[in-house]
């Protein structure tokens, strides 16, 4: 059996919730990337997906792991930060799909330096930077999403992190972007409720993945979370991909503006 079958099989909830629903997973770079559990997820519950992938370094992997899921998933180069690229995913979803009942953004960059040491030095340029792929690229996706899934009525995710709220060591200007994201996840919240459009955010603990580690001592996170959290581990990824799968479909159909953690409790502790 392939690494890919083996992930897949880590997910063993499956239903026809979201059969006939279509929707589109940003944030996949390989087969431990946060957005590939929940796609993983969404297609267990009969959901059919559309990926962006950032530039050909990445168009391989992420086809590779699409042609794993059943039907035809549509591929679209998207740099977030790019306008014209995130007008031809919508206007290429458009053609393949019509309309579109749900949107995952699991995004988030910051330069290497501004993920280490102290965030008062911090650079305007990667402040910039950081907020524009990390928190900005959800309001500009979900804008360019809105024709699309105001059809049916839809629900977008955003992944976020604990460093939103609190002083994570390390995380620094990429906190400030988390906390910009979850506000955005609000406002949004507000602006598209009447439309049927709801947006929220999963907080997961810290999974291993190519973005986490880009995060200076984040072994040493990950071994701090699994001391501190009520359940005594590290959250496994499949666990945050149904917390997203939770939200994306029906069975949230109250919730909306909110952030749901997916920690293995950590936030809960004091001390
Ligand atoms: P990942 O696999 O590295 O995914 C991050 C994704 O963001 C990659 O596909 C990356 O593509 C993409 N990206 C970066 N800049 C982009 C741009 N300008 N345009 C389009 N895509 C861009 O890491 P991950 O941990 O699964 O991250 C997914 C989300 O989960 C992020 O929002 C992250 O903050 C959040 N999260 C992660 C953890 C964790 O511990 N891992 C915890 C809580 C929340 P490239 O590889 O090409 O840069």
């Amino acid at each position: 059996m392939s690494e890919l079958q083996t992930a897949a099989e880590k997910t063993p909830f499956k239903s026809d919730l979201l059969k006939g629903k279509k929707g589109l997973v940003v944030g996949v770079a390989n087969k431990r990337s946060i957005a590939w559990a929940v796609a993983r997820a969404l297609s267990n519950h009969g959901a059919q997906l559309a990926f962006t992938y950032q530039g050909d370094r990445l168009k391989e992997s992420v086809a590779e792991l699409a042609a794993t899921l059943p039907g035809k998933s549509p591929l679209y180069p998207c740099d977030v930060t790019q306008d014209e690229e995130i007008k031809k995913v919508f206007a290429g979803l458009g053609e393949e799909f019509g309309s579109l009942q749900f949107l995952v953004h699991a995004v988030a960059f910051a330069k290497k330096e501004d993920l280490d040491g102290r965030t008062v030095d911090t650079s305007r340029d990667g402040f910039q930077l950081a907020l524009n792929v990390s928190s900005y690229s959800l309001i500009a996706l979900t804008k360019a999403a809105e024709p699309l899934l105001e059809k049916e009525g839809g629900s977008v995710a955003a992944l976020t992190y604990l460093g939103s709220e609190k002083v994570i060591p390390n995380y620094n200007v990429m906190g400030v972007a988390k906390a910009a994201l979850e506000s955005a996840v609000r406002y949004l919240a507000y602006d598209l409720g009447k439309k049927r459009i709801r947006v929220n955010g999963v907080s997961a603990g810290p999974v291993n993945t190519l973005a986490a580690r880009g995060i200076s001592g984040f072994t040493s996170m990950l071994e701090g979370h699994r001391h501190r959290a009520p359940l005594g581990r590290n959250v496994e990824v499949e666990e945050v991909a149904n917390t997203a799968f939770f939200l994306l479909s029906p069975l949230s159909s109250g919730i909306t503006g909110e952030v749901i953690y997916c920690d293995a409790g950590y936030r809960i502790m004091g001390a």
